[in-house]
């Protein structure tokens, strides 16, 4: 052999030998490496996992191979996981993402990941992932974030994460235009029970408060603890005055019952203050401090209550519970009564029937306008009681009227509460069968927010209605909303336009547009059309050449007593023998 020969060939085995050398070194690296390294192919699949997996997730060595990791990965970050890896395979960037991973003893562990795409390197020819374990470095971010937003005494929010969400809800509000209510609450005398029974009675003590403060509040409502002895609690749509004061109330005489102690019971009470957006408050900063001042004004006013911010306000609950008390009462002292106001058809100008109005004589107060005391009753639970009596009196006047042989279609209102709270074709169902009148001579008026609200709980009770016979209609149309989907699945009769579009009909071209528009829209889903609120011949004619059919207002007649429609409704040969 050539001495040159031999020559090369010792080169390549020492070439050799050195590749042979780096393979190693790196397989040693791959090896003992602390983080997990994992190759896949194009789709997936796991071709290589280094010893360090098994240590970190638990599983058999080898367990990885022929799958693709995205099974154990948390549902909550597989698509995410998922896609990172599509880029990945696709693309020649690297990677990064932090995902949960299901461990082999079942509870799910934080990695970090990096992933290069080697699918097109020699050596390689595999989509590479280093993770890392980080699952410590996670759960003390996470706790750095609750102990940053949350009280850990009694693990409401604080006032830091407080502040952020009535901001939000100041925001949220400006844009809906609703109402926000924030509420202050304070332990009275907090420091002395501290000082006096130690702090640990007082911890234990404020934690039961914010225990029985949540019991309190709706599932709409936060609540915070924003200070030793303050809480705070958000209502971020606060439509009613009623279910604040409601919800106030509770949390007085929760916090007045007795706190078991160490050795006695302690007693404690709170004070109370609210603020209201927009009314009195139109920043979150504002909202605040006005809460406090009204929690303060509260202290001095001899503790145990709440006020509001504005003298405005307290007036207005101040009214309420007057108007609460007075309804309370009010059924059982005989001062309400029904009055009937006619419907006619616009063809013939014939009554076809009535819509029965409530009117309440307070004896103090004098006539209260349903208007008024209709939320009231319903935010103080009494619609219940004052509908079904409603319902009755209109029942027995339908039975007299039958049995004067006229047969009026009478129309009775039932509010928005009424109608999700209580079961109302059953009402209907037992009320109409006691009188003995034929359902088909009720009709019963609901206001689209009443039916939207849960549209399809509202298709079940309408439909329920219709089976009995009774007619539905759609009250003040046009100023709520409603979900024209629904409207076309909802039985309804008859839909009755909001008198505010009816007002300016003859000389508002925007309303006039408006009440053509819905008068076409009712006939092509089936349903007639009534006006309320016709005052005057132009309206009347408008709506005629239009297609309304029937109408309702001042032009045809005010709401009456029974006994005037009935001679209203008497053919004129009796009406003049009745007289
Ligand atoms: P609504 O059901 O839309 O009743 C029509 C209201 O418009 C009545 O007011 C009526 O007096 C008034 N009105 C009728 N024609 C005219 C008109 O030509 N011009 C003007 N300016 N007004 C007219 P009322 O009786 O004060 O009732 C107010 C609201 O109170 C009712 O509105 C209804 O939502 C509610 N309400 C009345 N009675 C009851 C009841 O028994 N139960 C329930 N849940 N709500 C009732
Ligand atoms: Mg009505
Ligand atoms: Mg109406």
């Amino acid at each position: 052999m050539k001495p040159g020969i031999l020559k090369s060939v010792a080169t390549l085995l020492q070439v050799d030998g050195e590749i042979q050398e780096r393979e190693e070194r790196f397989r040693a690296l791959v090896q003992n490496s602390f983080d997990i390294i994992t190759i896949h192919d194009s789709v997936g699949k796991t071709i290589y996992e280094s010893p360090a997996a098994s240590r970190i997730v638990g599983y058999p060595p080898g367990s990885l191979i022929g799958r693709t990791p995205f099974r154990a990965v948390h549902p909550a970050d597989v698509d995410r996981a998922r896609e990172a890896f599509q880029t990945l395979a696709t693309g020649s960037d690297p990677v990064f993402i932090e995902l949960r991973y299901r461990h082999a003893d079942g509870s799910w562990i934080w990695l970090e990941t990096l992933g290069n795409n080697l699918l097109e390197h020699p050596g390689v020819r595999g989509v590479v992932l280093t993770s890392r374990d980080v699952t410590e470095r996670k759960h003390a971010e996470e706790r750095a974030q609750y102990l940053a937003n949350y009280d850990v005494l009694t693990g409401l929010p604080n006032r830091t994460l407080m502040y952020d969400r009535v901001s939000q809800a100041v925001a949220n509000a400006k844009r809906s235009r609703e109402r926000i209510a924030l509420m202050h609450v304070g332990v009275d005398r907090f420091k002395m029970i501290n000082d006096s029974l130690g702090h640990e009675v007082g911890d234990q003590i404020l934690k039961s408060a914010a225990e029985r403060i949540k019991r309190c509040m709706g599932d709409s409502s936060t609540a915070a603890r924003v200070g030793g002895d303050e809480f705070t609690i958000l209502f971020p749509a606060a439509e009613s005055l009623g279910d604040v004061t409601a919800c106030a109330a509770r949390i007085l005489s929760e916090m007045a019952r007795p706190f078991p102690g160490a050795r006695e019971d302690v007693f404690v009470s709170a004070s109370i203050g609210v603020s209201m957006f927009p009314d009195d408050s139109r920043s979150a900063d504002a909202l605040s401090k006005h809460a406090d001042a009204a929690m303060h004004s509260a202290k001095t006013l001899g503790r145990n209550n709440y006020q509001f911010f504005t003298r405005e306000l307290n007036e207005e609950v101040q009214q309420r519970m007057v108007l609460e008390t007075g309804l309370r009462l009010a059924l059982k002292r005989d001062e309400m009564r029904l009055v009937y106001q006619p419907k006619v058809n616009l063809a013939t100008r014939e009554i076809i029937g009535a819509e029965a109005l409530l009117r309440w004589h307070h004896p103090k107060h004098g006539l209260i306008s349903p208007a008024r005391f209709i939320p009231v009753a319903e935010e103080s639970g009494l619609v219940g009681q004052i509908g079904e009596w409603v319902l009755r009196d209109a029942c027995r006047q339908i039975r007299d009227w039958q049995e004067m042989g006229l047969s009026p279609q009478i129309a009775v209102n039932v509010s928005a509460r009424q109608f999700q709270q209580y079961d109302v074709a059953q009402l209907v169902s037992d009320v109409t069968s006691e009188a003995q009148v034929s359902p088909e001579s009720l009709e019963i008026e609901l206001t689209e927010s009443a039916i939207m609200n849960d549209a399809e709980a509202s298709i079940v009770t309408v439909e329920k209605l219709k089976c009995l016979g009774v007619r539905v209609s759609i009250d003040d149309f046009g100023t709520g909303y409603s979900s024209l989907s629904y409207l076309k699945r909802l039985p309804l009769d008859l839909l009755k336009i909001d008198r505010s579009f009816v007002r300016d009909i003859s000389i508002d071209p925007n309303d006039a547009a408006i009440v053509r528009a819905i008068i076409t829209l009712a006939h092509n889903l089936g349903m007639k059309v009534i006006a309320e609120g016709v005052e005057d011949d132009a309206q009347m004619a408008f709506l005629t050449e239009y297609g309304c059919q029937y109408a309702q207002g001042f032009l045809f007649g005010q709401p009456m007593r029974a006994e005037e429609l009935t001679s209203r409704m008497l053919p004129r040969e009796e009406r003049a023998a009745t007289n």
